[in-house]
């Protein structure tokens, strides 16, 4: 195979990260000795951060101080910016005035809060191609998971979901629906879901996990009850998430964390037990210290992206994905997996099989041959990756290809010269 630094012939330029980001700079080894820059194509899993992120976090870091009650200067400051952040994720997700933003530590965090919250015996309804955080939360006492099988086109999803809904018992119900697969990409008919689940009287949460890092998210457009997302995929550092929407379930369930921060007044009486008054609103659900350096770079992040153009950066995107897609055609035995058809929308997300190759042998190449990470497996969505593969049991490798991707034409054909030599 060519090395991985050899000039391309007929390569279109480099494509340019509109933002950008920390880590282009990486030198790893290869196993054939030497060192090349780091190629990561596995966005879907946690992106880097920004450089705007990393300026911003480490602007804060030497004052930052415990937050709401602390009195000092610092405090106040660092309070401050706590809440601002809250006003900076709800305009980035264009959240409706009487929605609130609780933050997590991630989407995981997020909706497991959320089914915590649920009120007894809510219906709620997923598809089994959900990623495991969107799937699994749902399976604990007092809630009733309705599994919906894989669709083969959004048109499918849709009449699954009228079916489900037409023949389901009264009582409180959700949909927990992906806005893009972190298989596949492709992009779900969220706003057509929504409406379908609300002329039943269902709520909505959106998995924004990937597609928050790639497309607007408007709560007012989309009609969602609530959203999740994590900071790690959006250009931020791990541990930082949020739960935005509505409130009114959440301030009548019991805090997802007892504790100070979540507790207004707490009294011992005299029959020796603790009478504490909870707080409402999204102090409810955070109690303890929270993660404010998280905080403050997951809101760097929704600036950044905000500030950089959504469409532009779609639009970029699309650029690259064509790219990949047009290298990925021309090697042999390889098949980009989804779950609608060719055609449809997605992010800049893909996962793909190469007959004969086992995927954690070419994953695995990649890295050792070409310095470029991408991952293998069943991605925590095991039934759709499944289903997907139809049986045939052999799992993918997936490639991310941001927006703000550092990829160019280096990385993009390395991935052909490895799996054309196979
Ligand atoms: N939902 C989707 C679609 C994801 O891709 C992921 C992460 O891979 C998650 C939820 C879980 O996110 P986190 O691990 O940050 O909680």
């Amino acid at each position: 195979a060519a090395s991985p630094n050899a000039p391309v012939p007929n390569a279109p330029a480099a494509v340019r990260p509109p933002l950008p980001v920390l880590g282009l700079d990486v030198e790893v080894p290869l196993a054939t000795g030497g060192t090349v820059p780091y190629a990561a194509l596995d966005y879907a899993a946690s992106a880097p951060a920004l450089r705007r992120v990393w300026d911003d976090v480490a602007a804060y870091l030497p004052s930052y101080a415990s937050v709401h009650r602390g009195a000092g200067h610092l405090s106040r400051l660092s309070t401050d910016l706590y809440e601002e952040s809250r006003r900076t994720v709800a305009d980035f997700l264009d959240l409706p005035e009487d929605r609130q933003v609780v933050f997590t530590r991630g989407t995981t965090d997020s909706l497991n809060l959320l089914a915590a919250a649920l009120p007894a015996g809510t219906r709620v309804f997923s598809f089994v191609t959900e990623h495991h955080a969107s799937l699994l939360p749902w399976r604990r006492d007092g809630l009733r998971p309705v599994y919906l099988p894989a669709p083969r086109s959004p048109r499918q999803a849709v009449a699954a979901l009228r079916e489900a809904l037409a023949s389901a018992p009264s009582g409180p119900g959700l949909l927990c629906v992906t806005g893009a697969s972190n298989v596949t990409g492709e992009i779900w008919p969220v706003a057509e879901l929504t409406e379908v689940a609300h002329r039943h009287g269902v709520r909505v949460v959106l998995d924004a996990a990937q597609l928050a890092p790639h497309r607007r998210v408007s709560v007012r457009e989309l009609g969602v009850d609530w959203v999740a997302l994590s900071g790690h995929k959006l250009y931020a550092p791990f541990g930082a998430g949020v739960l935005a929407g509505r409130t009114d379930w959440l301030d009548a369930a019991e805090p997802y964390l007892a504790g100070g921060g979540a507790s207004r007044a707490v009294e011992c009486r005299g029959d020796g037990t603790v009478a504490v008054e909870w707080h409402h609103g999204p102090a409810r659900h955070e109690a303890g210290s929270p993660n404010v350096v998280g905080v403050h770079a997951l809101a760097s992040a929704c600036r950044a992206l905000t500030d950089a153009g959504p469409d532009a950066l779609a639009a970029r995107e699309e650029v690259l994905l064509d790219r990949l897609r047009a290298g990925l055609a021309e090697v042999p035995g390889v098949r980009v997996l989804g779950l609608f058809g060719e055609d449809h929308p997605r992010v800049g997300v893909l996962s793909f099989t190469v007959e004969g190759r086992r995927s954690s042998d070419f994953s695995a190449a990649l890295s050792a041959e070409y310095g470029i990470g991408v991952r293998d497996g069943l991605f925590c969505a095991h039934p759709l990756v499944r289903a997907l593969l139809g049986g045939a049991g052999e799992a993918s490798a997936r490639c991310g290809a941001s927006g703000l991707s550092p990829i160019d034409g280096r990385s993009l054909d390395a991935v052909r010269v490895s799996f054309g030599a196979g």
